[in-house]
């Protein structure tokens, strides 16, 4: 029987295939009592197991590919540590010891206490690491059920679709080598692990489906559409017969995108736009220069600073933005400092309690009150600026004596290169983002003091509207086109105009090509997106005409209600 399932579409595409299902070792673990004097077999049983999953994930960080994402070493590095963590390596032997009970039902019960305690923390992205205790916890089981420890992928049919409860990023490498359509998770949100793989993967992909893995059959014929987050199961002929179209018109929709990649980005009136690439990792250029991006118009560093125990070096930041920067080849490359806090916490071991992190110490305000990490990140980013055209983002200003301490501090590291005859570009730009109201409503003031500014959408619309952009509760609500969210962005980019200084967005706003036309008619020249979306932004701008759409564009801000917007925005589209 045909059924639909709804998820959270992470990586865009459409896949049609038949289903892998990934073995989810949790579901098998029996209970039953071990005999007094087999106690201590059992207890030999477990660390035994620790010990194969301990050496199979050594091996599998040895056998890293040389193109895998970079994120996945220290992925693998973070299942090693939550292994050798006593919770999960010497708690259940006394559990076994206790209660005289079977290895895997002492590892399971730790693991259920575990997970309480995750479940507690109300940060969703340290909330979401419990999914990797959960990952380890079912290699250690699967180990002492008799299974290999790493996702077995005994069919090596292309085209297949993997569903799974979950995947750690470790089992994801083999994806590298096996052509997956697509895949598939029960577990998972838009910040986890699987997510951000998923999308360096480039495969249509679906998490947060709850029960796919109890409700697919291994075989069955499944239909994944990652732009809508969409599984359809067993799906009629009619159904199969127009996806099968869809996914034709999409496939060839990409193919005459990618014949976009060397077109220069100018409208209909010869207005040249810059179309720029969002980056997180230095092996994301590749992607963005793929794609024809011009340039990174935004690196998120703070991934550098993710899942460790200890910060990174200054040397470390320095080699990976010069990484970035040279592969750039001169085109510019916006380094973003450290924007963590909110849902972009440092360490997963370090749950902040604060009330209302998204209000709390984040981005700047928390470099600011932690000068000696600002202070080694600005040194790198300095010192990576000579090797290219390096321009420096200050996250989430609010206030015009935080951006002068910041500018302070930036001085600071200068004077200390110069001491040491350090080479740095002198003249490297330094900007700051406007993503609170209160920077959008006094643009002008910060475009007087800065060489440039960046609008970022995401985290202004969350602060216009009081919607947190992580809470699926209310994700109804955060619509870009309110009114009030128009205004600040136009407001910004005029402010901007008036002060001679250059002016991007790089928030979601920027990669979708519905907007393209009125960010355009906005007065906005410079758009920085995922690099997936930069040439269906392309074709948009390609195809329009500046002075056309003048008129519209005054009717769209004039309007106070998003029911009225939406129509004209169509219109605009036409
Ligand atoms: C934004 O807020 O729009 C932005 C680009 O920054 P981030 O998504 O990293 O918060
Ligand atoms: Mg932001």
């Amino acid at each position: 029987m045909s059924f639909t399932m709804h998820g959270v579409g992470v990586s865009n595409g459409i896949a049609i295939g038949h289903a892998h299902l990934v073995s989810h070792a949790l579901l098998e673990v029996a209970h039953y009592v071990v005999p007094a004097h087999l106690v201590e077999d059992e207890v030999h049983r477990f660390t035994q197991a620790i010990e194969t999953v301990r050496a199979d994930l050594e091996a599998v960080r040895r056998q890293l590919p040389a193109n895998a994402p970079a994120e996945l070493e220290s992925f693998v590095g973070t299942h090693l540590m939550i292994l050798a963590d006593k919770s999960l390596s010497e708690a259940p032997i006394q559990i076994i010891r206790d209660e005289q009970c079977n290895a895997e039902w002492a590892l399971k019960q730790e693991m259920d206490d575990l997970v309480a305690q995750f479940e507690e923390i109300e940060d969703e992205y340290l909330r979401e690491r419990k999914f990797d205790v959960v990952q380890v916890v079912e290699r250690v089981i699967k180990v002492l059920l008799g299974h290999p420890s790493q996702v077995v992928l005994e069919k090596q049919e292309s085209g297949m679709i993997l569903v799974a409860h979950d995947l750690s990023p470790a089992d994801a490498i083999q994806f590298k080598q096996h052509q997956f359509a697509a895949f598939i998770t029960d577990v998972g949100g838009a910040t986890s692990h699987t997510a951000i793989l998923a999308r360096s993967l480039n495969i249509p992909s679906i998490v947060a489906l709850h029960r796919a893995r109890d409700l697919i059959r291994d075989g069955e014929m499944i239909i994944v559409d990652g732009n809508l987050g969409v599984v359809i199961v067993s799906p009629d002929k009619n159904t199969l017969t127009e996806y099968r179209l869809r996914q034709e018109q999409w496939d060839i929709e990409q193919q005459k995108l990618k014949r976009l990649k060397l077109t220069k980005a100018v409208t209909l009136d010869g207005t040249t736009i810059e179309l720029h690439a969002n980056i997180e990792i230095p092996e994301d250029v590749a992607q963005s220069k793929a794609a024809g991006a011009t340039g990174i118009g935004l690196y998120r560093t703070e991934f550098l600073f993710m899942n460790r125990r200890e910060w990174p070096t200054e040397d470390e930041q320095f080699e990976a933005y010069r990484r970035v920067t040279e592969a750039m080849k001169g085109m510019p490359v916006t380094i973003r400092t450290l924007d963590l806090g909110a849902d972009k916490p440092a360490n997963p071991d370090e749950a902040r309690t604060c009330t209302n992190p998204a209000l709390g110490l984040r981005a700047i305000r928390l470099c600011l009150s932690e000068p000696h990490i600002f202070h080694s990140q600005i040194r790198a980013i300095l010192r990576a600026s000579h090797y290219g055209n390096v321009k420096l983002l200050i996250p989430m200003i609010s206030t015009l004596s935080e951006l002068r301490q910041a500018l302070h501090l930036i001085d600071r590291a200068k004077r200390s290169l110069r001491d040491q005859n350090i080479p740095f570009d002198e003249m490297m730009p330094i900007g700051g983002m406007i993503e609170v109201p209160a920077a959008a409503l006094k643009a002008d003031a910060f475009a007087r003091e800065l060489d440039f500014l960046s609008i970022g959408t995401n985290d202004l619309i969350q602060y216009t509207l009081a919607i947190d952009r992580t809470d699926d509760s209310v994700a109804h609500l955060y619509n870009p086109l309110h009114p009030a969210v128009l205004q600040l962005i136009e407001m910004s980019i005029r402010a901007a105009d008036k002060a001679g200084k250059p002016i991007s967005v790089c928030g979601e706003m920027a990669g979708d090509p519905k907007l393209t036309r009125l960010l355009l008619g906005f007065g906005l020249r410079q758009f920085s997106m995922h690099p997936a979306h930069v040439l269906a932004v392309k074709r948009q701008v390609l195809q329009s005409s500046l002075p056309r759409l003048t008129s519209s564009v005054r009717k769209i801000l004039a309007s106070a209600e998003i029911d009225r917007i939406e129509p004209l925005l169509d219109k605009l589209n036409q």
